[in-house]
């Protein structure tokens, strides 16, 4: 007889970022028969399977309208365009965002203005918004970063007084809530991205946007088709921005688990919290705060570190094949080819000291708590080898 011992998982095993096919391995029965299906019918572009997604999409985010389209920066776009928003306007928005977020503003001919963001959400600062505005402002574009809503209520304020409309960056938040509403029906477009490494994820890039307005639906419905109203027939210079029947069919599938696996992505941010705690961590990272009023969906689970620790844990992690990421090493207002904008270093010091202090850690739904424990004991054992290392420096000096 064989005793069967229970494998121990290597000390040194490899902590992946992102592993896309736990999650495939668990749905491909479910998944490959609707890309058979897409090639049986060989009807590509939009058509059933997008409208169908369409239309759970929109019930999903309790919005009247959901429109397909190629990705989340092209949803960006044609939500702008559709709004009015061109030449000469102004859009106000945040630096501390994925670049999309403000080239999809220039791309629709406008201005990104930017305003700092809140420290313990990292989120666009509304205090700061309202002096932000000239004459020229047409749109506030808040982006839920990491899955985590903007603070709405007071950009509403903002919005009406000043006759602006409101664009949601939802990329990162599908399912996201905000006191008790959905992202995507917290502005007038909302916005939302298909790369695979969202919450929902395609087998491709796509995206779409939600509206409760049938007349803005009806013109995002035409922008994403070159502006044609059938026959040929163009009022509008839009783009090619079609989402495909083959992401439609694959996302139908796997949106029927997304709100189990947001479920497993919140335990898991509730299991980062307990392991820092219990490993006495907590004068050295800062960790994400959990929305009393509404739904974090954890796109990203993103620490804080004080003291300077950033860099050097983040090496000691990346040693130890241990999965983690800067979102974003860089603001927005100081990339390259933004330089004409005029902004500089010390602009927004908020967001410039999250660049520094922030580590995304791995959060994906199927991710072993096995492998969270070796997360947060690296971390631990990174911070206390720098604080002696540093101590000592300072004893000698
Ligand atoms: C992913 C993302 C986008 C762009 O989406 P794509 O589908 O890659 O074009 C825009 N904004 C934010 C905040 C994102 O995370």
């Amino acid at each position: 007889m064989t005793i069967s011992v229970p494998l121990s998982p290597a000390a040194d095993q490899p902590v992946p970022f992102i592993d896309l096919t736990a999650q495939h391995q668990a749905i491909a029965g479910e998944v490959m028969p609707v890309v058979e299906r897409v090639f049986t019918e060989q009807k590509f572009i939009l058509g059933d399977e997008v409208t169908e997604l369409e239309n759970e999409i929109a019930s999903y985010c309790d919005a009247r309208f959901a429109i397909g389209c190629n990705s989340g920066t092209d949803a960006l776009i044609l939500a702008l365009q559709a709004l009015g928003v061109g030449e000469g306007d102004e859009v106000i928005t945040t630096p501390f965002s994925f670049f999309a977020t403000a080239s999809a503003i220039i791309r629709a001919g406008a201005t990104p203005v930017f305003v700092d963001i809140q420290a313990d959400t990292f989120n666009l600062d509304p205090e700061q918004v309202e002096d932000a505005i000239t004459p020229r402002t047409k749109a506030i574009l808040p982006v839920h970063l990491y899955g985590q809503c903007a603070d709405m209520e007071p950009l509403w304020r903002i919005a009406t007084q000043h006759g602006l409309a409101i664009v949601e960056d939802a990329c990162q938040a599908i399912g996201a809530e905000y006191r008790g509403r959905r992202a995507g029906v917290l502005g007038s477009v909302g916005c939302f991205s298909f790369f695979p490494t969202k919450n929902l994820g395609g087998a491709g890039d796509g995206g779409m946007m939600t509206t409760d307005d049938p007349e803005i639906a009806k013109r995002l419905k035409r922008l994403r088709v070159h502006g044609d109203v059938g026959g040929y027939e163009h009022i509008d210079v839009g783009m090619n921005s079609r989402l495909d029947a083959l992401q439609a069919a694959v996302l139908r599938v796997k949106l029927r688990h997304l709100d189990e696996w947001t479920t497993a992505r919140q335990q898991n941010a509730r299991h980062y919290a307990e392991l820092f705690r219990q490993h006495g961590c907590m004068g050295d990272v800062i960790l994400p705060k959990a929305p009393t009023d509404g739904r974090h969906v954890y796109n990203q689970y993103c620490i804080r570190f004080r003291h300077g620790l950033r860099d050097s844990v983040m090496q000691s992690l990346r040693d130890q094949k241990i999965g983690c990421m800067i979102y974003y090493p860089k603001p927005l207002h100081l990339q390259t080819c933004f330089q004409s904008l005029g902004y500089r270093l010390g602009d927004f010091p908020v967001c410039e000291t999250m660049t520094n202090e922030i580590l995304a850690l791995p959060i994906y739904p199927e991710l072993p708590a096995i492998h969270q424990e070796r997360v947060v004991s690296a971390i631990r054992q990174a911070c206390a080898a720098q604080t002696s290392k540093s101590q000592s420096v300072r004893r000698a000096a």
